[in-house]
């Protein structure tokens, strides 16, 4: 039976049969991958632990005609705190959903795998706020798969766009619109001049120069609202997750 290596992220778990769970990963180089655990959900499995969500191993996979399977499994990093904190759970549980999404089997995705990795690390340290965190989080994957909004030129006319106090987003569209367009206003999110300017540095710029940037709390709510529902439409994506982070978000 042919068997590989590799490194990965659970994404989720479903059970199957008496016993056994299949386990999605996102894994370092085969892009997402479905497994099956043998045995795990038994009370004495060893590696029952091991297949929970976010849980980060290494991995050897044997290669199975309709479905992989689990040869052997040991744990790299645990993210065990995610698990444990209602609020970081809920964002945790919206990244590992959007990279199951939008991540492919049998297609290495190093960039996605990265990010994944080091966001849930900072989900764990919280050196930034956590509504920053998963703002750019989702940026990156949108830069990573690359889908952009159109943020230079009118979404409808593709004049240049100079940036004003008030700007209008439409998200069906998926870009912001020009002062000759705006009659057309009625599918747009109103946006700041602040968080307009912010979204185009985002954009443009590379995946690691997100370090010293300061936005104000309403330009973050602004923008996490905005890419949510950028992300809903145009990845035609109803994330479970979503909700659940939404409700939590309220409870708060
Ligand atoms: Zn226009």
């Amino acid at each position: 039976m042919e068997a590989f290596t590799t490194e990965g992220i659970v994404l989720k778990q479903f059970d199957l049969g008496e016993a056994d769970k299949i386990i999605t990963f996102f894994t370092r180089d085969q892009g997402k991958l479905r497994a099956v655990a043998r045995g795990v959900r038994k009370c004495k499995s060893p590696i029952s632990g091991l297949v929970l969500p976010f849980s980060y191993n290494h991995l050897t996979i044997y290669r199975g005609r309709s479905l992989d399977r689990i040869n052997q499994i040991k744990n790299i990093y645990p993210f065990s705190p995610l698990r444990e904190d209602l609020l970081k759970m809920a964002y945790a549980s919206f990244m590992a959903e959007l990279v199951e999404r939008v991540g492919m089997e049998n297609d290495p995705n190093q960039p996605l795998f990265s990010l994944l990795l080091s966001s849930f690390h900072q989900l764990l340290k919280l050196e930034q706020g956590i509504k920053f965190i998963d703002l750019i989080f989702k940026i990156k994957v949108l830069n990573i798969i690359g889908f952009k909004p159109q943020l230079a030129q009118c979404v409808l006319c593709a004049e240049p766009v100079t940036t004003n106090y008030q700007n209008y987003f439409n998200i069906k569209q998926g870009g912001i619109l020009c002062a000759n367009c705006l009659s057309s206003k009625s599918d747009c999110m109103q946006i700041t001049g602040e968080a307009t300017q912010i979204l185009k540095r985002l954009f443009n710029s590379g995946l690691d120069s997100f370090k010293n940037l300061r936005i104000s709390a309403a330009g973050e709510n602004q923008l996490n609202h905005l890419i949510d529902n950028f992300i809903l439409y145009h990845l035609d994506l109803k994330l479970k997750s979503l909700e659940f982070l939404n409700m939590i978000k309220k409870m708060g």
